[in-house]
């Protein structure tokens, strides 16, 4: 479990973060989402207990990470945006070192490695030297090494950032294994990442809280809006014009080809969409919905500078 209140972070006089709050239930996977400098690193390592904050108050596994850094420290695993990984160590030599760092007794070492090799796929390259492993391969030892003290939270800095696709899968699958057993918290700019691996966001914008919830929550108190896109032989305004005077609809514009039409949340439009393209003879093609999704409900909220 990760509580987060009215937590504050300045650098000398510099607000990086401002007072935010928000909650992951614990065994969920969160996103924590925003623009370059929103105060992701810095929320994420006052979380790891790492960075001191000004003011607030964070609870991490049921410890106070200003009263009880350590026990935090204990109860979580950290994946820096840049892991300072060792090239001339083998991957199972590296690991054994984190654990010595992170004060794995000696008797549960051996376990402690095994246990991280495993969760992090990495058995076959475990006797490589870290330099001759691939990149995706070395994002693996920086998930390992942030499991090796069997941590109850895990917090990730963009552990998909400079993979190739086939690696970003392998990655988020691999962050999504551990969902149940481990509450995590990711950053990431990948806003494809959030609907594929998180249960919910926090969005941060220039240190502020813009929103936080799971994913319905957000889509229904931003969004508000259900739609559907339908593809035309007769498509364009004109088209467009006589779908927003149908009753319920609230929008319909022309989009890449399409049209599509939005109307308020608990209500279903779509009988009379299609009634009226097929009455009009405007060359019904092929109906699909258009659910609000994560990239509209991000820039809603960090342009549209809506505040909780
Ligand atoms: P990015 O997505 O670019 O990694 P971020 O959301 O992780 O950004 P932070 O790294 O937390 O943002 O930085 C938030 C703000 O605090 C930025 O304006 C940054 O320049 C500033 N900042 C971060 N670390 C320090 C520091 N040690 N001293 C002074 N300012 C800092």
């Amino acid at each position: 479990m990760i509580e987060v209140t009215e937590l504050v972070k300045r650098y000398g006089d510099f607000p990086a973060v401002k007072g935010i709050s928000f909650k992951v239930e614990k065994g969920k996977i969160w996103g924590l989402l925003g623009p370059n400098a929103a105060g992701k690193t810095t929320t994420m390592r006052i979380l790891t207990g790492y960075l001191p904050a000004t003011d607030g108050k964070a609870v991490v596994a049921e410890f106070d990470v200003f009263e009880q850094a350590n026990e935090v420290k204990k109860a979580t695993g950290y994946l820096p945006e840049v892991v300072p990984l060792y090239p001339e160590m083998t991957v199972s030599a590296y690991l054994g070192f984190v654990a010595d760092i992170k004060g794995v007794s000696s008797s549960k070492k051996k376990e402690a490695v095994g246990r991280a090799l495993h969760a992090g796929g990495l058995e076959s390259v475990r006797h490589r030297l870290i330099k001759n492993i691939s990149r995706g391969y070395k994002q693996r030892v920086g998930i390992a090494q942030a499991l090796i003290n069997d941590p109850q939270v895990l917090i990730l800095d963009e552990p998909t950032i400079g993979l190739d696709p086939a690696q970003i899968i392998e990655i988020r699958e691999l962050i999504k294994s551990l969902r149940g057993e481990r509450t995590i918290l990711l950053s990431t700019h990948i806003l494809a990442e959030v609907t594929q691996t998180c249960d919910g966001v926090v969005i941060i914008n220039e240190g502020n809280l813009m929103a936080s919830g799971s994913l319905d929550e957000l889509t229904a108190s931003y969004g508000g809006r259900d739609g559907t896109f339908i593809r035309l032989r007769k498509g364009g305004e004109e088209a467009a014009a006589l779908f927003r005077g149908l009753p319920g609809v609230e929008t319909a514009v022309p989009e890449g080809g399409e049209v599509r039409i939005e109307w308020g949340r608990g209500q279903d439009c779509r009988d009379d969409i299609a009634r009226l393209a097929v009455e009009k003879g405007l060359g019904l093609l092929e109906m699909r919905p258009a659910a609000m999704n994560i990239e509209d409900l991000y820039l809603k909220i960090v342009s549209g500078g809506i505040v909780q």
